[in-house]
């Protein structure tokens, strides 16, 4: 998930002046309520330790945390929060935990914000550690907001759409190049992620008109797809941002981009490579590839 803020400023006025409560005044849903809370976390003691109050896009009950599950838990998203940046030659943002004992299903949700932080709620990252006992799917999850982070650094996506599908299918494919990286979560065969992304995909959606809509599950197969084949390139986020739109834009038309090399990141060895598997990203995106072929590609 995505959020965008603007005019931020004209509220971070309006919250010097009503620094005072928890009030329903303060939980209505705008834009700019996580940018708020930003400050917020720049002066302990104010909100959050007072109340518990987390932000507009949490429950009234939830709380934040520094800490997820064990320690051994806790240190390896900060692990991965580290290493994510580091990938992507960027510093690490904020993370913290939103835990709600007294709604727990209402954490189901990570939140990547415009002001530079993850927020990621405790009821996702259990569903998605019960996945697998390399906890690979929180891994991804983080690396998907991440990718939002960079797009607000960048001012990506490069491609617009109506809804926030290319934003999401983008942060899907910088989700699947983290884990191939080396320096990353290091998986070398597509099929030691594969699986795991299936978790992802199937909290999709297929609302193809909503404004937050993330893409079709075939479509983020396919994304995360040809995010894990740039892995095999040091890219930063521009360059990936290029070569991940020159050819997914003509993945979803159903036919390879052929676009002239103009641009300072077109890389002869990169399309040849792309290229080699644009029918293979054709058929995951279309749906005609099955289930067992796709968790088998290498
Ligand atoms: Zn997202």
């Amino acid at each position: 998930m995505k959020t965008n803020f603007k005019n931020a400023f004209l509220f971070l006025s309006a919250i010097v002046l009503t620094t005072t409560s928890c009030s329903k005044d303060e939980e209505t849903v705008s834009n700019n309520q996580e940018e708020i809370l930003s400050i917020v976390d720049e002066q302990p003691n104010h909100l959050e330790g007072d109340c518990g109050y987390v932000d507009g896009n949490w429950s009234p009950t939830a709380v934040l945390s520094t800490t997820i599950g064990t320690s051994a838990e806790t240190n390896f998203m900060n692990t991965q929060n580290s290493k994510i940046a580091a990938v992507w030659g960027r510093p690490a943002v904020p993370l913290r935990f939103v835990k709600d004992p007294s709604n727990p299903s209402s954490t189901f949700n990570a939140i990547s914000y415009g002001s530079g932080k993850i927020y990621y709620g405790e009821a996702i990252y259990n569903a998605a550690k019960a996945q697998s006992s390399d906890n690979i799917v929180n891994a991804m999850i983080l690396a998907h907001e991440f990718g939002h982070q960079l797009q607000y650094t960048y001012g990506l996506p490069s491609q617009n759409e109506s809804t926030a599908r290319a934003a999401e299918l983008e942060a899907d494919g910088m989700a699947g190049y983290y884990l191939r990286r080396p320096t990353g979560f290091n998986k070398t065969s597509f099929s030691q992620i594969a699986a795991a992304y299936e978790f992802a995909a199937s909290i999709g959606d297929n609302c193809t008109t909503c404004p937050g809509h993330h893409g079709l599950s075939y479509q983020r197969r396919s994304a995360v797809r040809l995010g894990f084949l740039l892995g095999a390139y040091a890219l930063n986020g521009p360059n990936f941002d290029y070569n991940f739109f020159y050819y997914y834009s003509g993945v979803l038309s159903g036919s390879y981009k052929q676009n002239a090399a103009s641009s300072e990141y077109f890389n002869p060895e990169i399309d040849a490579y792309i290229r080699s598997h644009a029918e293979e990203l054709r058929r995951i995106q279309s749906g005609e590839m099955s289930d067992e072929e796709y968790f088998n590609l290498n």
